[in-house]
């Protein structure tokens, strides 16, 4: 088999990967909010469509860079996602899995920030804030532009910090996760995750609920260390009456009225 031919299969495998993985998190969690609470989702038959419209285009940005890395793993040595779990000491295991998920947060929280300024929320953030309120299938609704900014930070990760492929695994899983938990619109974890000291460091749905209600503030993705040092972070916000109030500004605001203040 050519290598063009062996990088394009790697490619759709890893896209075809990604979009699986998004349609069964997502429809698991949909299928929770059904249970937990029915009627949440009413009316938003729509918007889910979309929703999912816009993971699965993302789901090939996401699955394109992977795919290519994946096979420069495999047969050219160019990450540094290493097998032999005794190559590092046992510690730096979880020491790698803090430090991906902090890069990850920090780009996140910049690039986003970035996004929310009136140009590129315009051009493409405003696809994901078009959800009003998200729904677990929001998890990757993005605008291919926003969805490539994503897209990079893992495999750049994986050629500069060495990380065991099953620490890998873990840090991919809370990305997948938290990316659907914080769209779902209701709270899944435990009151100490998202209330009191350790919530006060920790991003959940309650953190991400009030970024898509109030847009220029809260724009962390795991932790609330940037958005605290920062001075952009406004609590939690409030489920109940999420939905009304979101149903009441509905197509009044698709800008976000005083985003990202003073920039
Ligand atoms: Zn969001
Ligand atoms: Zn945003």
């Amino acid at each position: 088999m050519s290598i063009a031919l062996a990088i394009l299969l790697s490619a759709a495998a890893m896209t075809a990967i990604v979009g699986v993985r998004y349609l069964i998190v997502s429809g698991a969690f949909a299928a929770a909010t059904r249970a937990r609470h029915p009627g949440l989702y009413a009316g938003l038959d729509r918007q889910m469509r979309r929703e999912v419209g816009w993971s699965l285009a993302s789901a090939a940005i996401y699955g394109i860079p992977a795919g290519v890395l994946a096979w420069g793993w495999q047969n050219r040595g160019w990450t540094e996602v290493y097998a032999d779990v005794h190559a590092y000491p046992l510690w730096y295991l979880p020491v790698s899995v803090l430090l991906y998920l902090f890069a990850h947060d920090t780009w996140f929280y910049w690039t986003h920030r970035w996004m929310h300024r009136p140009g590129p929320f315009k051009l493409a953030h405003a696809v994901h804030h078009a959800s009003r309120p998200p729904t677990a299938w929001a998890a990757m609704a993005f605008h291919p532009i926003e969805a490539l900014t994503g897209a990079v930070i893992i495999p750049l990760l994986v050629i500069v910090i060495p990380i065991h492929v099953g620490a890998l695994g873990v840090v991919l899983t809370v990305m997948t996760v938290m990316g659907v938990t914080n769209h779902m619109g209701w709270e899944i974890f435990p009151a100490p995750m998202w209330k009191g000291r350790l919530g006060g460091w920790l991003i959940t749905a309650s953190h991400h609920q009030r970024h898509h209600e109030r847009y220029g503030c809260n724009y962390g993705l795991y932790f609330r260390f940037w958005d605290r040092l920062c001075g952009t972070d406004r609590g939690i916000g409030e489920f109940r009456h999420a939905r009304a109030r979101d149903r009441r500004g509905a197509g009044a605001a698709r800008l976000p009225a005083g985003s990202d203040a003073g920039r």
